[in-house]
């Protein structure tokens, strides 16, 4: 089998994770329990979890000219994902989430920093990359802009894209008919898909598995059970796993039912990267 070639286009960050036992009121300092930096970024998780599970994969993004940006490029590198297409942007923090964990709950500061700045003349200065791929995947951490002129792209050299509509944002009607398929978790399909039943629209619905449209119909396609860690990251598992699957040349069924094993496998451990099983482990699985 030839080794599918994929490429993200899409976010990379540093996240900032703070614990804590109390979360601060307004005017008030406490003392925190841990701190961790972890590489993150739905982009980039996505990028991680098609090359550990053997695809060659590109990723098209931008991060700051700052210590965030060497670090975000040598993890990449580190999981064998060519960063040729990652350009530094001068004077400007790499995209970052400043995450605070409490028992009390989890809150988020999210900064697009660098992500910010992957314009569509930036697609345009990348498009040699985009146009060799087998399959370009996209979630929605980029500007609105870019992710329209991409999926036009991909259309127009009949380029397979997979659209990740998260976070949710509404698209141009005639944009979404130019995705090859569209992952909304249950959330997302609520908020963006309630009209709209078409064979491109593979529901995500967390332990459940996915949910399939063919010939008119919605079917599901089963999740496995397993012990939960940190479900951190599963859509991100999932979508790589998809990708890869799909540019393998796997029908949707077989790439949904090895995508749903792949997001299983990575709810064992903790991080949205942590858990991210390689070819082998997901093969293993299946025996
Ligand atoms: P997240 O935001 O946590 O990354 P998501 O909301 O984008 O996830 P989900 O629908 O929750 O997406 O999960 C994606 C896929 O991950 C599911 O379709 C399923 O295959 C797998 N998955 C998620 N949670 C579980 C679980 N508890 N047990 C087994 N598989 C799971």
């Amino acid at each position: 089998m030839h080794q599918p070639k994929i490429t993200v286009i899409g976010s990379i960050n540093m996240d900032l994770v703070t614990e804590t036992d109390v979360v601060p009121v307004q005017g008030e300092t406490v003392r925190g329990m841990n701190f961790q930096t972890v590489p993150g970024g739905k982009g980039a998780n996505q990028a991680v979890a098609a090359a550990r599970l053997g695809a060659e994969v590109t990723m098209v993004g931008r991060v700051g000219d700052d210590q965030f940006g060497d670090v975000l490029m040598d993890h990449l590198r580190k999981e064998t994902i060519q960063v040729d297409n990652i350009d530094r942007v001068p004077n400007t923090p790499s995209g970052l989430a400043n995450i605070i964990l409490s028992e009390q709950d989890n809150r988020i500061i999210i900064i697009a920093g660098a992500n910010g700045n992957v314009t569509t003349d930036y697609i345009e200065q990348t498009k040699a990359a985009i146009l060799e791929s087998d399959y370009v995947l996209l979630q929605f951490e980029i500007p609105k802009e870019t992710i329209e002129y991409s999926i036009e792209l991909c259309h127009k050299h009949e380029i397979p894209v997979i659209v990740n509509p998260a976070p949710a944002m509404e698209l141009d009607k005639t944009i979404w008919e130019k995705a090859t398929y569209i992952t909304p978790n249950e959330t997302e399909r609520q908020q963006l898909f309630t009209k709209q039943r078409n064979e491109k629209l593979i529901t995500t619905k967390g332990k459940q598995g996915v949910s399939l449209i063919e010939a008119g119909k919605e079917q599901e396609v089963g999740g496995y059970a397993v012990d939960v860690v940190d479900t951190t990251g599963a859509g991100d598992t999932f979508n790589g796993a998809l990708a890869v699957a799909l540019a393998e040349g796997q029908s949707v069924t077989e790439a949904v039912t090895f995508a749903n094993a792949a997001a299983a496998l990575s709810v064992g451990k903790i991080g949205a990267q942590g858990g991210m099983p390689t070819r082998e482990q997901v093969e293993q699985f299946f025996e």
